[in-house]
């Protein structure tokens, strides 16, 4: 595809998104992020930038149709499994090129002590056998699945703050990445952590807190991803999806 004549939508949210529109934007001819709205103060990316959602499916093959939109890349979070999934029927309904940009994992190595769990709730169930001082890294969404948990203390680190309900015995630390190791160890010690609950959310920005663990022997419980939507080709990083739209004819 000749950027310069085209018109590329990025699903964002993430740091994958912000480098991709930031490489596209010299070159395409229009390229569009969309973010969720959800961080009361987004880093903006390069290009044009719409907030909000467009209303499920339906409204995204509309703003498809009406922006008259090429390609679109769902380079948004691993567990924003919502819009992935509009995303993949408006590209269905529409005909327009949808490409998934989902970074890998976090990888499992020596010495880690993982307690994987398919959902928040499964993670909830697990943890009074696990540990009475939870670090919990799942984001500002979801805390609720922890609320009934009384004799558990909560210690929840997002960028924005969590929304009730809430455990009874929780605080919130308001900070967004890239961590260090030694911060993060630091900070497990100062809290008296025993076990952590995170996401298999995967990038460099967050993995500090998995060797720290590592490191103190602390187990973790780690939400695993959702499928991506069946028959969506999926790139794991941003030179593979500027392969992918120079592909496109
Ligand atoms: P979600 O559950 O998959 O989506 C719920 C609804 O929010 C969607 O149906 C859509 O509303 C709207 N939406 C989501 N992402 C959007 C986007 N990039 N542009 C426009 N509308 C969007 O999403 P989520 O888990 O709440 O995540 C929201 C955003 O935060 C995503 O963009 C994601 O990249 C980012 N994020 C999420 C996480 C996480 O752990 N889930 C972590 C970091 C960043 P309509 O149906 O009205 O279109």
């Amino acid at each position: 595809m000749r950027h310069a004549s085209r018109h590329v939508l990025i699903l964002g949210g993430t740091t994958e998104g912000r480098t991709l529109a930031a490489e596209l934007a010299p070159t395409a001819h229009r390229v569009t992020s969309s973010l969720a709205g959800r961080v009361a103060r987004p880093r903006l990316p390069a290009g044009e930038v719409r907030i909000g959602g467009f209303g499920g499916a339906e409204g995204l093959a509309d703003w498809l149709r009406a922006e008259r939109v090429d390609a679109v890349v769902d380079a948004t979070h691993p567990f924003a499994a919502g819009i992935s999934r509009n995303a993949a029927l408006a590209a269905a309904a529409t005909g327009v090129p949808l490409l998934v940009l989902r970074r890998p994992g976090f990888t499992r190595v020596d010495g880690d002590h993982w307690l994987p769990v398919p959902s928040l709730a499964a993670a909830a169930e697990l943890l009074p056998r696990r540990g009475e001082r939870v670090f919990l890294t799942i984001g500002r969404q979801g805390v609720a699945a922890f609320a009934h948990l009384d004799g558990v203390h909560f210690l929840a680190r997002s960028v924005d703050p969590p929304e009730p309900p809430l455990p009874p015995s929780f605080e919130v630390l308001l900070d967004r990445g890239p961590f260090t190791i030694e911060g993060e160890e630091a900070l497990l010690r100062r809290h008296d952590i025993d076990v952590l609950v995170t996401k298999d959310s995967g990038g460099a920005a967050t993995s500090a807190k998995l060797t720290a663990a590592r490191g103190l022997r602390l187990p973790v419980v780690i939400v695993e991803r959702p499928p991506v939507p069946d028959g969506v080709p999926v790139v794991p990083d941003v030179p593979g999806a500027l392969h992918w739209l120079e592909q496109l004819r």
